[in-house]
């Protein structure tokens, strides 16, 4: 059977964000910057039911992706994945911790994530989930792309990646001085720019890119979605931005001749 995914971004932003990823009977939760409250509010809108979590995994210890960690851990009864230097900024004395490696992938109910570490003033990492040779790679929070992002990301059907600000917003924006450049730093947030030209060097099986943790004040979705647009040019990439506010709910497949990596070789699936 081929795989498929489900991706639903519950909420993206400065403001909180959280994600849930389901695949094969698992269901994960991706930050926990928002709370039960609207956790549960989203999932119904989106699934038409609150489903229960095998684990939550926090891709870094800033407010607006841990804050409600150890609220949502304790209402899905789940435990809370991080790594080792994310733990120790967020102990949640509560919770079950498991700890993952920065390059070291690892399972969840069946569920195969891909973690790499990227820049950011705080530890973080990019993800990569693989179901069956459905794959989904994300990432927000990092300040510059590392070379080998896009090579983490092969073989993704959907990527979703941060397009915070754009530059001339940002510079002439309301923000102070420190905060313009903690934002600009190459450990600060991705602009419209540099997302643009990470999303021209993704393979050909991306087919589908979601625009995340836009900055409400230095940036519109039209801007962002502009710059990927003109920098993917002819490909057929389906692009979107994901909301504050509002649900996005996404399916990804595993492409007709579905590949997944194995020390660095390439293996072909089987069809079917
Ligand atoms: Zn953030
Ligand atoms: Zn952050």
């Amino acid at each position: 059977m081929m795989g498929r995914m489900r991706v639903t971004v519950l909420s993206s932003g400065s403001g909180g964000n959280a994600t849930l990823v389901s695949a094969g009977g698992a269901r994960v939760l991706v930050d926990a910057g928002v709370g039960a409250s609207t956790i549960e509010a989203r999932m119904q809108s989106a699934l038409g039911e609150v489903v229960p979590l095998d684990a939550m995994i926090i891709t870094h210890p800033h407010g607006d992706h841990a804050c409600k960690a150890s609220e949502l851990a304790k209402r899905f009864e789940c435990p809370v994945w991080m790594t080792e230097a994310t733990q120790r900024r967020l102990p949640l004395p509560h919770a079950r911790k498991r700890v993952f490696g920065f390059n070291t992938p690892f399972d969840i109910a069946g569920l195969r994530v891909e973690p790499m570490p990227v820049p950011h003033d705080a530890p973080n990492v990019a993800l990569v989930f693989e179901h069956r040779g459905a794959r989904a790679g994300m990432v927000t929070d990092l300040g510059h792309v590392p070379n080998k992002l896009a090579a983490h990301f092969e073989g993704c059907q959907l990527v979703l990646l941060e397009a915070n600000h754009d530059p001339e917003m940002l510079a002439g924006g309301p923000y102070p001085d420190f905060l313009k450049k903690r934002v600009a730093s190459r450990t600060g947030h991705l602009s419209n720019q540099q997302a643009a030209h990470l999303c021209a060097r993704l393979g050909r099986e991306t087919r589908e890119i979601v625009l995340m943790h836009l900055s409400e004040t230095n940036n519109t979705p039209m801007l962002a979605l502009a710059q990927v647009r003109a920098a993917i040019g002819e490909r057929r990439v389906k692009v979107r931005c994901a909301h504050q506010d509002a649900v996005l709910d996404l399916e990804v497949r595993a492409s007709a001749q579905a590949r997944t990596r194995s020390k660095g070789s390439q293996l072909a699936l089987p069809f079917g």
